[in-house]
């Protein structure tokens, strides 16, 4: 059953987001063949047409009104103005922290449901199966769509991207926005980090063990060799040894990366919630009966400070 899908894409440091990409795959498979249109903001939107139709996006509305940085609030009354236009049977976006804010309020002016987070999105016949992972991700709930109007966002890293190209035509939308009560003037990041923590497919990250701000040192040395972002539990976020945009678990990020090395972090439930789904558990603490290491799949008994440095070594003679 082919239906009309909006893509909702994301541009950050002048690159477009992984997620939009696997948006886009998503949103394909959703369509069934129905027509997959992409949105953008920024300034400089329009130029994004050709990388956005190499997965598929058939047409592009630029929104470019607002210029580098809309606010959320600015963009939710852009889509919902450009969807009283199009008419999408589905609105996708990534579960970012720009998307788990506009998909509600959108959902609610649209008067559609939302399903949020998602791990996984199928289609089979008239179908569509969304999947979220629920109880910190112990268990998994599948929604079924099949007509109407839904509105998504997609949690990162979860879907494979694949390429389909399609021809794009780029329209420039100019939607009606008054009296906005925010305006956002400039961005300052607090992670130096260029990897973004919750799209990373490798993440080092380090708890209480670590010590200190200085102990983060060693694991920088190694996401620096493995081209990975660094990340916290929140322990070490609380302890002030690094800022809390690095916080993975329950009240920070969830990420899904294809690695996760542990360093220095016991395995609380709470920071289990944001990285049990990772794809590959590498765990090194030097308690032997710490709990994470019963979702390990790389179990690691020993002294971080000892282990790290060897792991960065011994990485940068194999891959530099
Ligand atoms: P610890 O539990 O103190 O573990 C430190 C580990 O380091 C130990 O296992 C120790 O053996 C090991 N270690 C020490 N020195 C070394 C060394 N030299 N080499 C190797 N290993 C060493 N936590 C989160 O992470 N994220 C959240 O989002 C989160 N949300 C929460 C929400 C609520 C409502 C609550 C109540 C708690 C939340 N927590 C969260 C906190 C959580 O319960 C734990 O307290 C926290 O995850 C523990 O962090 P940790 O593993 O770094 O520290």
């Amino acid at each position: 059953m082919s239906r009309k899908v909006l893509v909702v894409g994301e541009i950050k440091d002048g690159h477009l987001r992984n997620v939009t990409f696997e948006a886009l795959t998503a949103g394909r498979r959703m369509a069934d063949g129905g027509p997959l249109i992409a949105a953008l903001f920024g300034s400089d939107a329009e130029s994004y047409a050709e990388e956005l139709s190499k997965y598929g996006a058939e047409q592009l509305y630029a929104i470019s009104g607002a210029g580098a940085n809309p606010t959320n609030e600015y963009c939710t009354e852009a889509l919902s103005q450009l969807i009283q236009e199009i008419h999408p049977d589905a609105v996708l976006m990534g579960h970012t922290s720009s998307g788990r804010d506009i998909a509600p309020r959108l959902a609610e002016r649209m008067g559609v449901g939302l399903i949020s987070d998602c791990i996984g999105l199928e289609v089979a016949g008239e179908d569509v199966f969304f999947t979220r992972a629920v109880y910190s991700g112990k268990a998994f709930q599948v929604k079924t769509f099949r007509s109407g109007t839904i509105c998504a966002t997609l949690r990162p890293n979860n879907v494979d991207v694949s390429e389909a190209p399609a021809q794009t035509a780029a329209a420039v939308f100019y939607p009606d926005v008054k009296d906005l009560k925010v305006l956002v003037k400039d961005i300052v990041r607090k992670t130096s980090s260029g990897v973004d923590l919750s799209e990373a497919k490798i993440i080092v990250a380090g708890g209480r063990g670590v010590k200190s701000a200085e102990g983060f040192e060693p694991l920088r040395e190694l996401a620096d060799v493995l081209g990975a972002a660094v990340g916290a539990s929140r322990a070490a976020c609380d302890s002030g040894f690094c800022n809390y945009a690095l916080q993975i678990g329950q009240t920070g990020k969830v990420v899904t990366p294809d690695l996760y090395i542990a360093c220095g972090i016991s395995g609380a439930i709470q920071h289990l919630a944001g990285m049990s789904n990772s794809k590959v558990i590498v765990a090194i603490n030097k308690d032997r009966e710490a709990p994470i290491f019963k979702i390990a799949d790389y179990s690691i008994v020993g002294d971080l400070f000892e282990v790290v440095p060897m792991l960065t070594e011994a990485f940068k003679q194999t891959l530099i």
